[in-house]
């Protein structure tokens, strides 16, 4: 089961959600702090929190 790491945009909690593929594409993440939907996605696997292109 993939992880789904998430940002929320309102109060910047970091969170991480456990859903399948199928689940993923119908089911909207909210932010279990502030209960927002805006929360984007951050990719866990490739991108690093502190590295940047130079
Ligand atoms: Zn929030």
């Amino acid at each position: 089961m993939p992880t789904y790491e998430y940002e929320c945009r309102d109060c910047n909690k970091k969170f991480t959600v456990i859903q399948s593929i199928s689940e993923h594409g119908k089911t909207k993440a909210s932010c279990p702090k502030c209960k927002s939907a805006k929360v984007k996605q951050s990719i866990s696997h490739f991108t690093t929190k502190t590295s940047r292109k130079s």
